[in-house]
């Protein structure tokens, strides 16, 4: 399963979730490529058997590294399974790990990166980090509200805290709103995926993400639909997100 669903901005309860897995003898393997390093996820905890993540989203480094966690139960399944693997063999990896190295040439470049990044985390601390994250997403939720956009994901706490889908105003188009905003602001806002593709656009607020960020996302928004001819009380976005920072 996926927890931080990266093309609705949908949040799945990760930790229920794992509890009925549970229950039922099976093993469950969790998708946490946008919310660890922005949302807490605690496998031991919740029970997660196998969570992966990549380098390049709450990591803030480019692609090219994945990183798993898997407990003992997932590695009795391993132990038992009968399909053949090379690339993707984790004794492997496990046998490297214990020596402080890895079983095949790694991305030696990425892990300069992901130094410094590690470092950043640390010196943030991932609680802070994860508050940091939802303090964002709550603030330009409340924004998009008080511009009078519909939001994909309804309820605040079933949202994601690294991206944020939102409806379009009637009569204005998703590639017009991206396209103002990336010539008028240099701001990219991502379409929406597949079925979605046009009828929504994604706001992340993942990584390397500030306050002033947030502020002037919204501000270039407000003035994009401002242009493209949608009536809304201008400013008021940004004026919620001030004080939904100042607050939060
Ligand atoms: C980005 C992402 C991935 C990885 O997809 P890539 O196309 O390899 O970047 C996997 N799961 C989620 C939820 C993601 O957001």
């Amino acid at each position: 399963m996926t927890h931080s669903e990266t093309s609705t901005g949908a949040a799945n309860d990760v930790k229920t979730l794992c509890s009925i897995i549970r229950e039922h003898g099976a093993i469950s393997v969790v998708d946490g490529v946008t919310s660890v390093c922005a949302m807490e996820c605690n496998p031991d905890e919740w029970g997660i058997d196998v969570l992966v993540s990549g380098s390049q989203k709450g990591f803030m480094i480019p692609p090219g590294l994945a990183f798993l966690v898997a407990n003992e139960r997932a590695w009795k399944v391993y132990e038992e399974c009968k399909h053949p693997s090379f690339y993707w063999d984790w004794k492997a990896y496990r046998k490297s790990v214990q020596a402080d190295s890895t079983p095949f040439t790694p991305a030696v470049n990425l892990f300069c990166g992901l130094d410094k990044a590690l470092e950043m985390i640390k010196e943030e601390g991932i609680e802070n980090m994860n508050a940091r994250h939802k303090r964002h997403a709550m603030a330009l939720r409340s924004a998009i509200r008080a511009i009078g956009l519909e939001l994909v994901v309804k309820e605040d706490k079933n949202a994601s805290h690294s991206i944020t889908s939102i409806y379009p105003p009637e009569g204005i188009s998703v590639p017009d709103i991206r396209k103002t905003i990336k010539e008028d602001f240099d701001v990219l806002v991502a379409n929406g995926q597949n079925a979605l593709k046009d009828k929504i656009f994604r706001m992340g607020t993942l990584g390397f993400v500030c306050d002033r960020d947030v502020i002037s996302a919204v501000g270039a928004l407000e003035a994009t639909l401002h242009k493209l001819g949608y009536k809304f009380e201008l400013g008021k976005g940004v004026a919620t997100a001030i004080k939904a920072l100042a607050e939060g």
